[in-house]
């Protein structure tokens, strides 16, 4: 059985799904492999290093997709591979399955499309294979290097004989992965690190790590609503909106850096910061927005760009940072895919499978009953599965 790697083609994406490493555990499991030439060019994963690993290489996605029955990629599939889907081909990525608008395609060709965005991430089984969390710590920790540099003053305290050098304030708006990784490397690099969340259970969290909780007051029912929702954000309501804008309001007059980490999967980001806000800001403070890729957590960010306000603030609109530490997240999204690909296959099978011998033996063992598959798969048996938030 063989699986395919395509080509990341799209602009400000440099990751590739698989790795020479994971093309060597999953021939091990009894697979072949096929990549798209260049497909690791970018992550310094030359053609020759997936050779001898064991894989082919293809010149061209069309030749990929002819013959694999799965395919992996980073993002979607382009619109021009999908059209060559055929029944009962898999194809697996970070499909972005809300706003994804090739599901009937993948539908109509029979294809059985798994987005691994979709995870169920409380089942402990599923835990290495969370492509969100492996990717949002990564971006934590590279938006705070992405803030010092933008920063013409340096994070930690100094003291000289030139005079004393204070350190940055830094707020974290949102504190999940990305935020959590994010206070620990601004603490790291020794700023004062302030952070908010709408899930109470985050302040023990921020505090453990030396941050300081920006409480915003929340009525007895929300309370409630907070801890029924198993640790994800709930849906605020207009007063509890209108409490955290003045708290963000108070912080980010003093900031020097923040970054806003919050997303709501399937939605467009809350918006955070307003632009009453970012006129108190000081010039030169520089705001790190992770979610400009999904509407934007403040106010004016655009996507892949960094836009200065009048009062001289750094807006930066940082919509796929994974992709900034490419070779990394290359690493870890390539384990989180082996995992999952090992529960598609027949169990009795692979543990006879040791090597490229084995490969004819592979049984594929698709069951929508199962939580992770039936939660990934937004198209199978030309229907589209997801249902829309
Ligand atoms: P995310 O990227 O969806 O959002 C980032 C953070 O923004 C979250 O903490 C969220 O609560 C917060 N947020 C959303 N809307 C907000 C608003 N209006 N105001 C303020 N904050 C807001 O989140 P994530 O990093 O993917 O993680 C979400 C949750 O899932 C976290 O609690 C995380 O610990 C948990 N998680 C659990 C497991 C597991 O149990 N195995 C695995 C991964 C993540």
């Amino acid at each position: 059985m063989k699986i395919g790697v395509i080509n990341a083609d799209i602009t400000h994406e440099s990751r590739v799904a698989l790795t020479p490493d994971a093309v060597k555990k999953l021939i091990k499991l009894g697979f072949e492999v096929v990549i798209q030439s260049g497909a690791g060019q970018a992550v310094y994963y030359a053609d020759e290093l997936y050779q001898a690993a064991g894989a082919d290489i293809a010149n061209s996605g069309t030749e990929v997709v002819s013959q694999s029955q799965i395919i992996t990629t980073v993002n979607d599939l382009p619109t021009a591979l999908t059209d060559n889907l055929t029944a009962g081909q898999i194809v697996i990525g970070m499909l972005d399955p809300y706003r994804n608008t090739q599901l009937d395609v993948y539908a109509a060709k029979g294809a059985t499309a798994f987005a691994m965005e979709l995870l169920p991430r409380t089942l402990s089984r599923a835990q290495n294979m969370d492509v969100l969390s492996s990717q949002a710590n990564l971006a934590g920790y590279k938006a705070v290097l992405l803030a010092a540099n933008e920063y013409s003053r340096p994070f930690p305290m100094f003291m000289t004989s030139a005079g004393t050098v204070k350190p940055a304030k830094v707020v974290i708006l949102g504190v999940g992965v990305a935020g959590l990784q994010a206070i620990a490397t601004a603490k790291r690099l020794g700023a004062v690190v302030e952070a908010s969340d709408l899930r109470p259970t985050a302040r023990e969290q921020v505090e453990s790590l030396g941050g300081k909780w920006l409480d915003v007051p929340m009525s007895a029912e929300e309370a409630e609503t907070a801890k029924s929702t198993g640790g994800y954000a709930w849906t605020p309501s207009e007063q509890y909106i209108k409490d955290q804008a003045a708290v963000v309001d108070k912080a980010l007059s003093n900031a020097d850096i923040v970054i806003t980490t919050a997303q709501i999967p399937g939605r467009q980001a809350p918006r955070l910061v307003h632009q009453a806000t970012l006129a108190k800001m000081k010039a030169g403070s520089v705001l790190i927005d992770m979610a400009a890729g999904t509407g934007g957590n403040v106010e004016g960010s655009v996507p892949d760009e960094t836009i200065t306000t009048a009062n001289g603030v750094r807006i930066v609109g940082a919509a796929n940072i994974p992709s900034m530490l490419a070779a990394q997240s290359s690493d870890l999204y390539a384990n989180n895919l082996v995992n999952f690909i090992t529960t598609l296959i027949a169990s009795e099978e692979t543990t006879e499978a040791t090597d490229n011998a084995a490969s004819n033996k592979l049984a594929l063992n698709l069951d929508m009953e199962d939580e992770i598959q039936g939660a990934l798969a937004v198209t199978h048996e030309s229907q589209v599965r997801l249902t829309k938030r």
